[in-house]
């Protein structure tokens, strides 16, 4: 057991997180896994100093990294991805900072130019106060003057068709047509449920529902309100709420293609929404000169369309004039912006806030990303590791398709397709190879022009719809990447069947050049493993290789599929954090990506114990973090991703080739029976 690379590679990893938190005092106890009780629950508990690695090699590799940090009075959560994050974002400060001194003429339209005079604009609080809601006040008065529903249900669409914004109805984007994705599709949204229905019905969570009702009485005192009517408003928004909630789908069922691809023709929707005339609206929408829609959310749908009605249009308002003062409070007067602040604050834990300054050049890269990104790019992208990174992908395919073919369960005719699927996948690293039209077509008029943070706000929403409205009709564009250059993350999109690697996480601790094969293994490898192991998860298995909604699987491979899936449920379920249970169901696909992951980095290591070793090591280290209590909370109703420890140890302690690394025994807290050891790939 090697604990030495561990600590090399934080020092050779930059002074970044020594300088980002403070040194001093232990946030931490370490913890230590045990799962000695009879009924397999595996507690997690604390005050256990030296923690064994066969107890819980998460902590034992990270506790050292992990003393040193202490979670800023500011910070919700730190972790690899939030400190490269901070060290992109420290660079994109200092060339915003250059940027906003320099009395350089820059050209309309360049990258430059919108970069400074959007920090402008943000940073000068005097205009932002100046301004209020002003160029939104007749959208507002639209919805506030509403003396019909239909008229309401008009402005709506009215908002949604120009900027985007959605409230209850009338949201949609458009993206690949799930069941054909050459072409695209119209998704019409569900309704903004704002804290949301995990914590709304979560008896255990109702303080901070209460907080976040505080702040909505407060944000609409600040429009104008009085306290006694904001707080009459809370009350029937709430009941509206809950009513919505109650028939609204888990956070888990959004991810399931079988549950919200849902095709309605034009008439099919008139039937669904009798209350509302759906010609008009699409027309508004100008979403109207497609066949058909997709439905994400039909029993909302439903639901939504009983409340559309006269009695319950002073509510409505009330509730879609909040949405939006909610949806711009970041962008508006210090009034707003702070409640909002304050707000995120206590929902996350936070005692203080960011400074002005790092809000506002979030914000600014926030508003520009693409600009940020081409110029992520030009200054800081290697391209060797480009091509480094694109020969370990070919070697993990590779290692897939052994794994695959060795599968004594799964038919040849589900295998053969399955090898395809592999064989066929497209893979994305670095940049676009064409930068998108939404960077050209948004333009930043500066202060002095008559341009303020909300009108400039409002061009890059109208940018967005304008974009994608484009795209009806047309066949899809497999070229378009989902994330910028400088986000520290990876995605597999199945809609493509591809995966995409942004130029920003080929760097240390993930990828390093200098770094042992192996160690890269265990960091950019598992990343990567992980993307390509999606396509089999148990939202991926569902689409074919060209990237269509089609099971392909033959119906007894599928069900031993979903046998196998059902397991990894129930094995996620026994660990705990925080005294909260893992939500196995929320967390299934991506546990199956982590699981089909470790099984095939192990595969490439097979036999080599010491390489084996350093994977491993390097594997719990890339998922070190640190949450305050409330963030935790937050990620176990929300996050698709098993809390990070969780991550790691229950993926090492379900692979059989850790075991014959460390000698881990019976008694052990790392410890699961063979029997036990879940994965759809063994
Ligand atoms: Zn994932």
């Amino acid at each position: 057991m090697k604990k030495r690379c561990v600590m090399r590679r934080l020092i050779a990893s930059g002074v970044a997180v020594i300088l980002a938190f403070s040194i001093t005092g232990c946030s931490l106890t370490a913890k230590r896994l045990s799962n000695a009780l009879d009924d397999g629950t595996i507690y997690i508990t604390e005050d256990v100093e030296n923690v064994r690695y066969q107890d819980d090699f998460y902590e034992y590799i990270n506790e050292e990294l992990l003393d040193e940090v202490e979670l800023g009075a500011s910070d919700a959560q730190w972790s690899w991805f939030g400190e490269l994050d901070a060290v992109v974002a420290y660079d994109m400060k200092q060339m915003i900072r250059e940027l906003s001194k320099s009395k350089e003429e820059y050209p309309k339209g360049s990258s430059e130019q919108k970069i400074r005079d959007m920090y402008e604009c943000i940073s000068n609080m005097e205009n932002r106060n100046e301004t209020g809601l002003g160029p939104l006040q007749p959208y507002l008065d639209m919805i506030r003057g509403a003396e019909s529903i239909d008229e309401y249900v008009e402005a709506l669409a009215d908002l949604s068709g120009q900027f985007g914004f959605s409230s209850i109805v009338g949201g949609y984007y458009i993206d690949q047509d799930k069941a054909d994705s050459s072409r695209n599709a119209v998704y019409l949204m569900y309704a903004d449920t704002l804290i949301g229905k995990e914590y709304l019905e979560n008896p255990q969570l109702q303080s901070y529902v209460d907080v976040y009702y505080e702040y909505m009485v407060d944000m609409l005192v600040e429009f104008g309100m009085s306290e006694e009517e904001a707080v009459k408003v809370q009350g029937q928004i709430d009941v509206l709420l809950r009513d919505i909630c109650a028939s609204t789908l888990s956070t888990e069922q959004y991810y399931a293609p079988s549950v919200t691809y849902n095709v309605f023709t034009k008439e099919e929707l008139q039937e669904l929404y009798t209350n509302i005339n759906i010609d008009e609206m699409l027309s508004r929408l100008r979403i109207d000169v497609a066949d058909t829609y997709v439905v994400i959310d039909v029993e909302q749908a439903k639901k939504i369309n009983t409340l559309l009605v006269e009695e319950n249009l002073q509510v409505l308002k009330d509730f879609s004039t909040f949405v939006m003062l909610n949806d711009v409070a970041e962008y508006s007067t210090e009034g707003y912006a702070k409640l909002y602040d304050n707000m995120t604050n206590m929902l996350y834990g936070l005692s203080e806030s960011a400074s002005d300054e790092d809000t506002w050049m979030y914000l600014t890269q926030d508003l520009l990303p693409w600009d940020f990104g081409k110029i992520y790019v030009d200054r800081y992208f290697n391209q060797e590791s480009k091509q480094q990174v694109e020969a370990m992908i070919e070697e993990i395919i590779d290692a897939y398709k052994e794994i695959i073919a060795e599968q004594d369960w799964m038919s040849d005719t589900t295998k053969a397709k399955a090898i395809k699927k592999l064989e066929t996948i497209r893979v994305k690293i670095g940049y676009p190879d064409e930068w998108p039209d939404s960077m050209e077509m948004m333009q930043v008029t500066p202060i002095s022009e008559g341009g303020s943070l909300l009108s400039n706000l409002l061009v890059n929403m109208q940018v967005s719809i304008e974009d994608s409205l484009d795209d009806i009709g047309e066949e899809a564009n497999r070229d378009e990447w989902g994330m910028t250059p400088q986000m520290i993350n990876a995605y597999y999109n199945p809609n493509n069947n591809e995966i995409v690697f942004p130029a920003a996480i080929l760097q240390s601790p993930f990828y390093d050049v200098e770094a042992d094969y192996a160690q890269n293994l265990g960091g950019i490898g598992f990343v990567i493993a992980h993307e390509i192991s999606h396509a089999f998860d148990s939202n991926g298995a569902e689409f074919d290789e060209n990237g269509n909604y089609n099971i392909w699987w033959t119906e007894e491979d599928y069900q031993r599929y979903q046998e196998f899936a059902q397991e990894i449920v129930e094995y996620y379920e026994c660990y705990k954090v925080i005294g909260e249970p893992v939500n196995g169901t929320l967390t299934l696909s991506e546990n199956i990506a982590d699981l089909g992951a470790m099984a095939c980095i192990t595969r490439i290591l097979e036999g080599d114990t010491a390489a084996l070793s350093d994977a491993f090591i390097q594997f719990a280290y890339i998922w070190a973090s640190e949450e305050t209590v409330e963030y935790q909370l937050y990620l176990l109703g929300y996050d698709t991703h098993a809390p990070n420890k969780v991550r790691v140890n229950a993926v090492l302690s379900a692979c059989d080739a850790f075991y014959e690394v460390y000698d881990i025994a019976e008694t052990d807290g790392m410890y699961v029976p063979p029997e036990n050891r879940v994965g759809i790939w063994k």
